[in-house]
């Protein structure tokens, strides 16, 4: 998806989604990595269209205000620059905030710290763990992110929680490539949906030949998630221009 300000009404509610120009990922090894495609190795370039794009965003909040906004840059949102970290405020304050992260810079003192700047009404930190199967996640994703990591960022989850931060952890639920069957992935669901506090799944789309392939994806399954999953993100064409009527699924 490219890079802007997009408004959203599904079944998270009346939103904005503010996807931001990032950095090249530090970990860079995921198979299926779509982001390179949005990133860009210039600092000064990521911060002016940063500046671009949250200004956009503020004009649209002045134009009609949520109470949800979520921001991406395909990547960790800690690897942003501080530029754009800090215009970010006027966003987060006082509303659902949302970012992405990989889950290594998911720590009580980042949980803290993040709550004591942004001052949101309740943080969601989303996290790719795709699937509850590490041998696909590790093995054909290459995520990086074992289930010791999984089980160690829900804890300190649950620390954030037992110290009154408003903090939940989202995770996303890749489905649709060749090597992750329908079974596990409804499997993953299930044991998603007892772990974290949100579960989003999230259709695969192969970006480069190397990448692996995609599939077709079955009645049942595509059923099964939109009704237990609390979005499904099916591919851009249901993306919503911020200022332009409409409504996006949920
Ligand atoms: S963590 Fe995300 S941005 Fe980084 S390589 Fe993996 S999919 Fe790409």
């Amino acid at each position: 998806m490219a890079v802007g300000v997009y408004r959203y009404r599904d079944r998270l509610g009346h939103r904005l989604v503010v996807i931001l120009r990032g950095l090249p990922c530090a970990y860079g090894k995921c198979t299926f990595c779509p982001f390179a495609l949005e990133q860009s190795a210039s600092p000064a370039r990521v911060i002016a269209d940063n500046r671009r794009i949250i200004g956009e965003a503020l004009a649209e909040l002045e134009r009609e205000p949520v109470g949800r906004v979520a921001v991406f840059n395909g990547g960790s949102f800690h690897e942003l620059p501080y530029d754009t970290v800090e215009r970010l405020r006027p966003l987060a304050r006082g509303r659902v905030f949302e970012v992405e992260e990989r889950s290594e810079y998911v720590t009580l003192e980042a949980l803290e710290a993040l709550v004591e700047y942004y001052r949101p009404e309740r943080l969601v930190v989303r996290i790719g763990f795709e699937t509850a199967f590490e041998e696909i996640r590790e093995g054909l994703l290459r995520k990086g992110m074992p289930d010791s990591e999984m089980h160690r960022v829900l804890r300190v989850r649950d620390e954030a929680r037992e110290r009154g931060l408003p903090v939940e952890v989202w995770t996303y639920l890749l489905f649709g490539m060749e090597g992750i069957s329908e079974e596990s992935v409804a499997e993953s669901l299930r044991v998603f949906k007892r772990l974290f506090d949100g579960v989003i799944a999230v259709r695969y789309r192969q970006y480069h030949p190397r990448h692996p392939r995609a599939v077709p994806v079955s009645e049942r399954l595509a059923r099964l998630l939109e009704s237990q999953a609390d979005l499904v993100d099916w591919g851009g064409d249901q993306w919503v221009i911020a200022g332009r009527e409409g409504a996006a699924p949920g």
